[in-house]
């Protein structure tokens, strides 16, 4: 194990100017290395969203051998995950004995919606499906990150457009500028698949199923061999920028509305 010390709390908090210059220094750095910094820098006020996809199995155990059992992880359970994805967290918890932070979204809205729209609205337009994203993920995000000085994601810039020009260490724009850490930035999905097998950690088994990415259960499917990774997610849409609007960024994303 390799754990903080005792004083790990907001021991070398950087300034905001600083953080431009730390961010250079930090993209030729490891995964580990990028994670320790932030956890060094904004314990507790840092955690990881994960939605159980092989990428945040790595970041899951590469958190918990630096910060063990205080390591900060939460997901965003729609109401509409597949039962993989459910059993992957529980072997998580298990595992690693850390705490799951879950958010759901917001009863009322849910249910007007549904009754409104029907449940699988989201197959009907884009429009439907950008409001059950943002009531299903997006507002019980912006829960999440509440209080939170920094978070960390799965996010690889050979995943799609929407994500090839992503840094290490960003500011996030779109939630009150704090930290947004994209630890395997730089990783390829080999890379993520020999970390998973040679340290022999839990994973989603949709995985096995053909599934290259993770997430609901009527917006994602598995891809035919040589597909893009992200193809099966909501593949009834015409777009190479197809994103729930979880890391839509206001500032970064001035010129492009899609996503
Ligand atoms: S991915 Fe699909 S089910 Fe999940 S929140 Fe978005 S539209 Fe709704």
């Amino acid at each position: 194990m390799d754990l903080l010390s005792s004083d790990r709390v907001n021991r070398s908090k950087p300034s905001f100017d600083q953080l431009n210059s730390i961010s250079e220094e930090m993209e030729s750095k490891s995964a580990k290395e990028v994670i320790r910094w932030a956890l060094e820098s904004y314990a507790p006020n840092v955690a990881l969203a994960s939605s159980f996809g092989a990428e945040d199995a790595v970041l899951i155990d590469l958190i918990c051998e630096i910060d063990g059992a205080h390591a900060r992880i939460f997901t965003l359970d729609t109401g509409r995950l597949n039962q993989e994805t459910y059993d992957v967290m529980e072997e998580v918890r298990k595992r690693y004995g850390v705490t799951i932070e879950v958010f759901f979204p917001d009863s009322p809205q849910v249910e007007e919606m549904v009754t409104q729209k029907g449940i699988n609205l989201m197959y009907g337009s884009i429009e439907n499906r950008k409001l059950c994203c943002k009531i299903r993920k997006v507002d019980p995000l912006k829960r999440a990150l509440t209080g939170l000085e920094c978070w960390i994601t799965g996010l690889r810039r050979e995943q799609t457009i929407t994500r090839n020009e992503i840094k290490k260490i960003e500011i996030d724009s779109a939630h009150g500028n704090i930290v947004k850490l994209n630890p395997l930035a730089d990783w390829t999905s080999d890379q993520i698949w020999k970390y998973i097998k040679d340290n022999e950690i839990p994973y989603n088994k949709l995985h096995d199923l053909g599934y290259p990415s993770i997430g609901c259960a009527p917006c994602t499917r598995a891809v035919k061999p040589g597909e893009d990774s992200r193809a099966g997610r909501w593949w009834w849409e015409n777009s190479s920028h197809k994103e729930c609007g979880l890391h839509w960024d206001p500032v970064k994303n001035k010129s492009d509305r899609s996503s």
